[in-house]
């Protein structure tokens, strides 16, 4: 049954609504995990890292446009953006950046939102997105699910994953938006500190408390 509160950030399919969940957190807490936990469950994910990397490939618009701003220095030999180029140019110059952001986050948001519309009645779409705090599309979705990790842990996890010492893994986390300021924004928390199985439990009890209820009540 269509339900008034079910519009404005809804997406509309045919009549029935999809529900759609922003899912952030700190780098290393675990969105990717937790993504694919929910990927388990039927939801379709879109990963807003993936599409930052498309949507400046070879041959595209994005590509264009950052080599009109930022010349042809920023291309590998092969024609593809030097990533570390980039960053070099756009490092600690906030209008340089600016300017890509300028680029990028468009576009990234409108081939999420092509590839929302391919979602089905009663799809549930999860938005996986990094700086989904810093970038203030907390009112963007249905659900924030922001997943948590203490400090220590987080930086651990990064170093073993990324191969970083302690003070790299650090200057990235420091380079988001602080814990609380995350936290504040989330409708459900789910914390990762404990094991993979403690976290498959929590994506159990999101699922039942906060995604089945609001697919019946679509029907
Ligand atoms: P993010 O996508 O937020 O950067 P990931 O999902 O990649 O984080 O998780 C960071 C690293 O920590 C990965 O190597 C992942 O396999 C590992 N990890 C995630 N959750 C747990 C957990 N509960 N226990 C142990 N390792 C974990």
């Amino acid at each position: 049954m269509w339900r008034e509160r079910d519009v404005g950030a809804d997406l509309v399919v045919r009549g029935r609504t999809v529900i759609t969940i922003g899912l952030t957190g700190g780098i290393g807490s675990g969105k990717s995990t937790v993504a694919e936990l929910l990927r388990a469950r039927g939801a379709l994910v879109i990963d807003a890292d993936r599409l930052a990397r498309e949507v400046v490939e070879p041959g595209t618009p994005g590509l264009a446009a950052v080599v009109a701003r930022f010349g042809e220095g920023v291309l590998g030999a092969d024609g593809s953006l030097d990533r570390a180029a980039l960053g070099r140019t756009v490092f600690a110059d906030g209008d340089a950046r600016r300017d890509l952001e300028a680029i990028v986050h468009p576009a990234v948001r409108s081939r999420a939102a092509e590839l929302s519309a391919l979602a089905g009645p009663d799809d549930v779409v999860v938005h996986m997105i990094p700086l989904l705090v810093e970038t203030g599309q907390q009112d963007a979705f249905d659900l924030v699910v922001v997943v948590d990790v203490d400090p220590d842990t987080q930086l651990a996890r990064i170093r073993d994953r990324d191969g970083l010492d302690e003070s790299q893994a650090r200057a990235r986390v420091q380079a988001q938006a602080s814990r609380a300021e995350r936290l504040a924004a989330a409708d459900v928390v789910v914390d990762n500190t404990g094991s993979l199985a403690d976290l498959a439990v929590q994506v159990a009890d999101l699922w039942r408390d906060h995604v089945v209820p609001r697919l019946t009540g679509n029907r």
